[in-house]
């Protein structure tokens, strides 16, 4: 039998752009110009399609120029949460009917338009959340992906699903949505997250409510309003942006509200997990929570290894947006034969980073995203200058914007606080280790498993921490960072999460429940 799924072209990753071709970078250059001269537009809230200004908003800046306002959101009230959730509830009545092979289209029609718009959306991403023109293109290059991955998941799901033939009974097992969501993602993939969660929601046949990060709710409003343009019904997506504590407690905890689909820090995504647990009154059902948090991502490097290869994929997993990723690596553990020349190495490779204006093209690291993270990573250098021994960075860099110095503490002890806590900026902790064994065991004391990556030539030491290192996503003899989607399926265990795989084949059910039919015959 042939489906619709056949018809589609198997999913393929969206290739990222180096910037290394004229012509995308004139293109760069040009939707920089483009972007900037809309600096300052006003975004409303989206509540059932229909736009509403509010007397409050926020302020999206410009983390490498402060002064500049790259947009100005609308802030919305309890009053505003309470009308959103109404409004995604009434149109799940029918949103919920609309067939798969329709509710894909948006998303394949999303993924076309963001392709179109691409260095319009790789500049906004420069200006709003500080990142180089590479990693802003990896951004909304994975953001396609996703937009493309969970289109054709939806379908495979929609299929007849295998079940155990019964004589006398026709039996089928369908997969249907749960309603309304609450949709909450950090900045810092500021379109793949924010795009990858909702259209997952979306896709499934239910209605959301997205509530942006303050950081980078304008990249969140360019999404909502594409999605409004290509036809999306009103009220399956709400843009409701606003203070966590002026309408976060009061979304998560509402009756009304099916999931919670978040992705933030540790701290939040426990608090978000205790409240959706208790049952408001009337409320009819077990709220799901699918929580991705953060990570204390460690890189092993063995005796054996090939000592520059790591150098190279430790900085570049560290430092690369400025080392706000997930997955960045803040732990490199080495073992002791090759301790001092690694440490040699790595400080030269660091030397060559470039701190500077992101919307400059060859700039490496641009600023951290906004003022009390920059408070915060210094006051954890300033702690790991105590514990460890400083041989790299350690200052602010120069600019007007919150710019830091790639900076490595080396000699840390495993259990010092910069060893242990997440830090979320441009610091490395390093790490001697006896030998393998106890290097495993350094990379595994820590309460988080998202990602890891371990440089070694043997292949006894791939088989032992393959088993026995403990995290979500596992790399050898390459970088932390840069999960692609349908590859390498993200998230990560322990304090990390739910456990969830974003951009696998078993994230859509997450946004999904299975009914099984049983008739007669
Ligand atoms: P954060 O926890 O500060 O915020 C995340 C989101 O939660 C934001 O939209 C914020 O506005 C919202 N929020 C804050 N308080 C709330 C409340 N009381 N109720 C409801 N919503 C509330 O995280 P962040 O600074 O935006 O992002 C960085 C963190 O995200 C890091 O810890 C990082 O490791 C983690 N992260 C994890 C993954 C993953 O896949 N595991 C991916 C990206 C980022």
């Amino acid at each position: 039998m042939t489906t619709t799924l056949d018809r589609i072209a198997p999913f393929k990753n969206e290739a990222i752009k180096a910037f290394t071709d004229p012509a995308d970078a004139a293109a760069m250059e040009a939707a920089l110009k483009e972007v900037k001269a809309g600096f300052g537009r006003f975004y409303p809230l989206v509540i059932g399609g229909e736009r509403i200004e509010t007397q409050k908003r926020i302020r999206s800046i410009n983390p490498a120029a402060p002064s500049e306002i790259v947009g100005e959101v609308a802030s919305a009230s309890a009053t505003d949460a309470q009308r959103a959730i109404d409004a995604a509830q009434r149109a799940f009545e029918s949103w919920r009917a609309v067939p798969a092979r329709e509710r894909a289209e948006f998303l394949f029609k999303a993924a076309s338009l963001i392709r179109e718009r691409r260095f319009l959306y790789d500049a906004l991403l420069v200006y709003e959340v500080g990142k180089s023109w590479p990693e802003a293109d990896a951004d909304v290059a994975e953001a396609i992906d996703f937009l493309e991955f969970y289109a054709r998941e939806i379908l495979r799901y929609a299929q007849p699903q295998p079940i155990t033939p019964m004589a006398g009974e026709e039996n089928e097992l369908v997969y249907i949505p749960l309603g309304v969501g609450v949709v909450i993602p950090p900045w810092n993939f500021a379109a793949a997250i924010a795009i990858g969660m909702t259209s997952a929601a979306i896709v499934a046949g239910n209605t959301v409510v997205l509530k942006p990060s303050s950081d980078s709710a304008v990249t969140a409003a360019w999404f909502v309003d594409l999605m409004h343009e290509i036809g999306l019904p009103p009220g399956v997506l709400n843009f409701l942006p606003g203070s966590g504590s002026e309408i976060g407690d009061l979304i998560v905890a509402h009756p009304k509200v099916r999931f919670v689909s978040f992705t933030g820090s540790k701290e939040v995504g426990l608090h978000i997990n205790e409240l959706a647990a208790k049952p408001e009154k009337g409320q009819r059902w077990i709220k799901r929570v699918v929580a991705e948090m953060g990570g204390k991502d460690a890189i092993v490097v063995a005796a054996d290894a090939d000592v520059d290869a790591a150098v190279e994929g430790i900085a570049v997993s560290a430092f690369g947006f400025q080392g706000q990723k997930c997955s960045a690596c803040s732990r490199a553990i080495i073992e002791e034969p090759i301790y001092d020349t690694f440490l040699e190495k790595l400080r030269a490779r660091v030397a060559k980073i470039t701190v500077g204006n992101p919307s400059e093209r060859g700039t490496y690291m641009g600023p951290v995203v906004n003022a009390k993270a920059l408070d915060s990573i210094e006051r954890y250098i300033e702690i790991g200058k105590k514990e460890g021994r400083l041989i790299a960075g350690g200052k602010r860099a120069e600019g007007e914007g919150y710019f830091l110095e790639p900076t490595v503490i080396a000699d840390v002890s495993r259990d010092a606080k910069i060893a242990q806590e997440e830090i979320f900026g441009p610091v490395l902790a390093v790490i001697k280790a006896r030998d393998f064994e106890d290097a495993l065991a350094i990379a595994n004391d820590t309460e988080f498993g998202l990602t890891g990556s371990v440089y070694t030539s043997d292949e006894k030491k791939i088989e032992r921490a393959k088993d026995a290192f403990f995290v979500g996503n596992l790399y050898f003899n390459r970088k932390s960072t840069g999960a692609m989607v349908g590859v390498h399926p993200f998230g990560g265990f322990n304090m990390s999460g739910t456990d969830s795989k974003a951009g696998g084949r078993d994230y859509l059910l997450l946004y999904l429940q299975a009914k099984s039919v049983a008739r007669k015959i």
